[in-house]
C-alpha cells in the first residue's frame, strides 16, 4: 500500500544546514517547497495537524528544535507534494533522502526518485546507495518461511487441507443467513424430516430455496397403511412413477401408490460437512482473506493438536494469529479453552468470531488477560453481518501497523524521532 525509496549519499564532509539547504533548493526546482508555510499547509491539510502543533512540528524539523542540543545531529526537513512525503535527512558524512508514498501515488515517486538519482549534484555525492521497497501487505509469501518456522517449533499441529472451492463459498455465504442456517440445522439433528412437518413449522420459504439451490434433498418415503413400517425411501418422483403399481406391500398387498406417500427432506452431504461444527464459517472468513489479498499459503484450517481442534490460523508477519468461531453465544466457558489454547501454541492474538453475542464476562476475562500480556490482544466479531467488515479492518489495522513500523524504523537513521505526523497521514489510507 506504500513505498519507501531512500537514497544515501556518502559525503565527503559531515552533513551540515548547508548541505540540507541546497538538497531543499534542488526540489523546489520540481515543486517540492520547504518553506513554513508550504509545511505548515501541509502539516494542517494532510496530517491534520493544527497551527500550534504546526510551529511545534516546524521547530522540531527545523534547527529550533528543542531536542537539538547535541550540533552533530542535524534535524531533518521534510516537505510533502502530491501526496509524496519527502525527508531530508541524515546523520555523520551521510545524507539520506527518503520519499514515502501510496503505492497508488507510483508514478509521482518515480518521478522523484529518478530525480534524485540521477541528477542531483548539490553535495557532492559519491556513490549513492539506493534502497527501495514496498511495504509488503498481510499476505505476502515472504512470510512462509516464518510460518514454516512456527510449524516446526509446533509439530504435534496437524492441518486440514481445505479446498476453498467456489461452491463450498456460494453455500457457505448462503448459511450466514439465519432461517437457513436454522433449517439447515434443524435437518441435520434430524436426519430425515417430512417437508410438511417444515412447512407447518413455517419454514416453506427458505425451504424452497434451499430444495432449489441443492442444499436440501427431497425424496419419497412409501410407508404401509396397516403398520405404518417404512417400505422404501425413492430418490425422486420419476423414479417413484416407474415403480408406484409395479410394486406392492408385502404386508397388506396395496400397491405402493396406495400406502402413505410422503415428502422427506435430508442434507446433501456437502452442505452437511458444512453445517457439522459450523464449518461454513471457515469458508467464509478464508474467502474474506483472500478477498483482501491475504495469501492462501499463510492460512492454516482446523489446526489440531494434543485432542484439541482450533478453526483457523493465520501468519501474519513474524505473528500467529489464531481464529475462534462459534454459531452460537460465546461465553466464559468458551474463552478460557481459547486463551488456554493461545498460549499454549504461542500465538500473538485471536479473534473470536460469533454469529450471536460474546458474553460480558467473557469479554471482561478477555480484556483483563490483554492488558495483563501485552500483545495478546483478543479482538471480538459479532454477528454475521459483521463478519466482513470485522475481518477487513483487523487485516487493514494489521497492515498499518507493520507499515509504521517499517516507515518508523527506516527514518530513525534520517535522524526523525517522532513520526506522530506520519503516522497520521499513513492511516487515511488504511481505512
Ligand atoms: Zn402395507
Amino acid at each position: 500500500m506504500f513505498s519507501i525509496q531512500q537514497i544515501t549519499y556518502n559525503l565527503k564532509s559531515n552533513l551540515s544546514h548547508d548541505i540540507l539547504d541546497a538538497v531543499q533548493e534542488y526540489l523546489v526546482g520540481i515543486g517540492y517547497d520547504f518553506s513554513l508555510r508550504k509545511i505548515s499547509k501541509t502539516l494542517n491539510e494532510t496530517f491534520g495537524l493544527d497551527a500550534k502543533d504546526c510551529i511545534k512540528y516546524h521547530q522540531y524539523f527545523r534547527n529550533e528544535s528543542p531536542w537539538d542540543s547535541d550540533d552533530n545531529n542535524l534535524t531533518p526537513d521534510f516537505t510533502i507534494n502530491n501526496n509524496v512525503l519527502i525527508v531530508v535527512g541524515g546523520i555523520g558524512n551521510c545524507l539520506i533522502v527518503t520519499l514515502i508514498y501510496p503505492s497508488s501515488n507510483k508514478s509521482e515517486g518515480d518521478k522523484v526518485f529518478q530525480f534524485m538519482k540521477s541528477e542531483f549534484v548539490g553535495c557532492d555525492p559519491i556513490s549513492p546507495l539506493i534502497d527501495s521497497l514496498n511495504i509488503p501487505t498481510f499476505g505476502d509469501s515472504t512470510y512462509l518461511e516464518k510460518l514454516d518456522e512456527y510449524c516446526t517449533k509446533h509439530p504435534e499441529l496437524k492441518f486440514k487441507d481445505l479446498v476453498i472451492d467456489d461452491a463450498s463459498v456460494k453455500s457457505s455465504r448462503e448459511i450466514m443467513e439465519s432461517a437457513v442456517r436454522k433449517l439447515l440445522i434443524e435437518v441435520s439433528m434430524n436426519k430425515k424430516v417430512k417437508y410438511e412437518d417444515l412447512v407447518k413449522s413455517g419454514s416453506e420459504e427458505t425451504l424452497i430455496k434451499c430444495t432449489e439451490n441443492g442444499m436440501l434433498k427431497t425424496e419419497i418415503m412409501v410407508q404401509c397403511k396397516s403398520n405404518s413400517s417404512n417400505l422404501a425411501i425413492i430418490n425422486s418422483q420419476n423414479e417413484f412413477d416407474g415403480v408406484k403399481t409395479a410394486l406392492r406391500c408385502a404386508h397388506c398387498n396395496r400397491e405402493y401408490k396406495d400406502e402413505i406417500i410422503s415428502k422427506i427432506v435430508s442434507l446433501n452431504s456437502d452442505t452437511k460437512a458444512l453445517i457439522t461444527k459450523s464449518h461454513w464459517m471457515n469458508y467464509v472468513v478464508v474467502d474474506e482473506l483472500l478477498k483482501l489479498g491475504v495469501s492462501r499459503d499463510l492460512i492454516k484450517v482446523s489446526p489440531e493438536g494434543n485432542g484439541e481442534e482450533l478453526d483457523l490460523l493465520v501468519a501474519y508477519g513474524d505473528k500467529i494469529i489464531f481464529f475462534e468461531f462459534k454459531d452460537r453465544d460465546f461465553g466464559l466457558g468458551d474463552a478460557y479453552p481459547f486463551h488456554f489454547r493461545l498460549r499454549r501454541y504461542s500465538a500473538d492474538t485471536g479473534v473470536i468470531i460469533t454469529t450471536s453475542k460474546i458474553a460480558d464476562d467473557a469479554k471482561k476475562y478477555l480484556s483483563e488477560i490483554s492488558e495483563s500480556e501485552n500483545s495478546m490482544k483478543v479482538r471480538e466479531i459479532e454477528g454475521v453481518e459483521n463478519i466482513s467488515k470485522g475481518v477487513k479492518r483487523l487485516i487493514l489495522e494489521l497492515n498499518y501497523k507493520m507499515a509504521i513500523g517499517i516507515v518508523g524504523d527506516r527514518l530513525s537513521n534520517t535522524g526523525i524521532a517522532e513520526i506522530a505526523g506520519i503516522k497520521k497521514w499513513m492511516a487515511k489510507y488504511y481505512r
